[in-house]
């Protein structure tokens, strides 16, 4: 059967990119479509974990890395806490630079790039057919869909997500001010419980530039524009923001169709995002890279379906899983869960090595969740001193 190539990636994301670089090292004929010029600015905090970094197979560009960040600094109403690690958690990249490094990563490694929307994708008898905006057509054996939340593909395979199945994030960037008001958050990712439904607001400090940002469950988060208004004035920033966009995020941790016949879903479009703090670029590098290593592995199709399923469930999805459970315990009574992780050093300082791979939310809640009496003795204590 003659194809054009052997695989086609839909969409230049992290985890497309990451995806088409796997399968042109392996070897294989990979033809990657993504619909946008780049660098382009894609609506993100750009917070990227160690984690994240760990999947890269080349060392990340020091001229990509805005800000290196060993901890965090957790508000929830009244109450603030600062903890950092001596390790790096993260670093913050600006999307636009680390997308594009990561498409010309996939170039270097033969995969070849149409810079197109793909308009049309039918599965058939001699392979998938891919159609292009401009009507340039190519037929190929398999298909990674990677087209992030929002793509038009994903029905191809699995219902859309529902309002409890997807958040909506809401982002602005503003340009450094001097002096710098934000200047205390060197080192550190800043987050603001409460602001948002099922969700959080961030100040992440780029060096030149703050994203500054809001992030809920749609189903519990019906005015974002709202919210990230407020959120600018009360962080001193109102009317300051530029570039805001809102955007789609899945929810992370359910239990989603990832393949169809010849196509896999990866990234954003499988839903592979941390429910409770809105990871996801971790999970679109490594899904991508599963997914191409599934097509690599297995003629059949069966075969490919079970082996992706099983590497995701091991790698990150039972963790999601997790996550889940976490965010939904944490968000659902917050006063009394978020409010621990505000106010307990040792619980959110361990909570910092879940974004560093070293602590799975399995552990973390097997640690936690017996010392939370001890937590909340001590807190109602505190409360009762003069
Ligand atoms: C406001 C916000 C803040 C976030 N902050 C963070 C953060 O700080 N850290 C973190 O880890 N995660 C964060 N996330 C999540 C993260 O951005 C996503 O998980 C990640 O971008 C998913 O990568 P992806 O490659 O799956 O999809 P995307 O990054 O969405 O890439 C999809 C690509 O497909 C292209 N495309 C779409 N349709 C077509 C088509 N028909 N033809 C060709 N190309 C197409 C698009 O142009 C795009 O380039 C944030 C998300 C939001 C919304």
């Amino acid at each position: 059967m003659g194809y054009d190539f052997e695989v086609a990636v839909i969409g230049g994301g992290p985890a497309g990119s990451s995806a088409a670089r796997r399968l042109a090292r392996a070897g294989v004929s990979v033809v990657l479509f993504e619909k946008q010029a780049m660098p382009r600015r894609k609506v993100c905090g750009g917070a990227l974990s160690e984690q994240a970094m760990s999947y890269l197979d080349f060392e990340l560009p020091q001229e990509v890395v805005d800000w290196e960040c060993y901890g965090a600094r957790v508000t929830y109403g009244d109450k603030t806490l600062v903890e950092r690690l001596d390790e790096r958690i993260a670093v913050l990249v600006t999307r636009s630079r680390f997308d594009k490094l990561l498409v010309d990563m996939a170039l270097e490694a033969g995969a070849q790039v149409v810079w197109e929307a793909v308009a049309s994708l039918d599965e058939g008898e001699r392979g998938v057919a891919v159609k292009t905006a401009s009507g340039a057509s190519f037929t190929v054996r398999r298909c990674i869909i990677c087209a992030g939340a929002n793509s038009r593909f994903i029905p191809k395979v699995r219902p859309r997500d529902g309002v409890y199945g997807e958040g909506i994030c809401m982002e602005g960037e503003v340009d450094r001010l001097s002096p710098d008001p934000f200047a205390h958050l060197e080192g550190l990712i800043d987050i603001y419980f409460g602001v948002a439904g099922y969700g959080y607001g961030w100040v992440f400090h780029h060096g030149t530039y703050y994203s500054v940002g809001v992030g809920g469950l749609r189903a519990k988060f019906p005015n974002p524009a709202k919210a990230l208004e407020e959120f600018t004035a009360r962080i001193g920033l109102a009317g300051r923001l530029r570039d805001v966009k809102g955007h789609p995020i899945p929810r992370g941790g359910l239990d989603r169709r990832l393949g169809k016949g010849s196509l896999l879903l990866a990234g954003d479009s499988a839903g592979f995002v941390d429910p409770f703090y809105g990871e996801g670029l971790a999970y679109a590098i490594r899904s991508g890279q599963l997914a191409a290593e599934a097509i690599v592995g297995n003629s059949r199709t069966d075969m490919m379906h079970e082996d992706y399923r099983r590497t995701t469930k091991a790698e990150f999805s039972a963790n999601l899983e997790y996550s889940l459970l976490f965010s939904k315990v944490m968000y659902t009574l917050p006063k009394l869960f978020l409010n621990t992780l505000v106010s307990d050093e040792k619980a959110l300082r361990r909570y910092l090595y879940v974004p560093l791979n070293k602590l799975s939310y399995k552990e973390y809640l097997t640690w936690l969740v017996p010392r939370l009496p001890v937590f909340w003795a001590r807190r109602i204590f505190e409360l009762m001193l003069p």
